[in-house]
């Protein structure tokens, strides 16, 4: 177990907390990347592979749908190649932030 301080109050807690138990700021998997999400979300985004890889798996499935069947129909491969882009985007834009990127709530 290690102490981690709070991003958002500074209180000293356990990394194993999954909120600040000061101020109830969630924390994040640290074992996940951002790197390795975005990765994912280039390469394999339109599989929803990056969203497997933060537990939404809800949204992983519909993106996988899109992004194989979705191509009969034209329109929802497109939509999911936008999606992944724009995933993208945002987790650059939170590369300093990732827990706003890796929390899956
Ligand atoms: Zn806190």
């Amino acid at each position: 177990m290690t102490m981690i301080y709070c991003r958002e109050c500074g209180a000293r807690h356990s990394d194993k907390a999954k909120a600040c138990p000061k101020c109830g700021y969630r924390t994040f998997d640290a074992s996940k990347s951002i790197v390795v999400y975005l990765i994912l979300a280039w390469f394999l985004g339109i599989f929803g592979i990056h969203k497997f890889y933060v537990g939404k798996t809800n949204q992983g499935i519909v993106m996988a749908i899109m992004g194989t069947i979705g191509w009969l129909l034209i329109i929802p491969g497109i939509a999911v190649c936008v999606w992944a882009l724009v995933d993208f985007i945002v987790g650059i834009c939170n590369i300093n932030t990732p827990e706003k990127i890796l929390n899956n709530n």
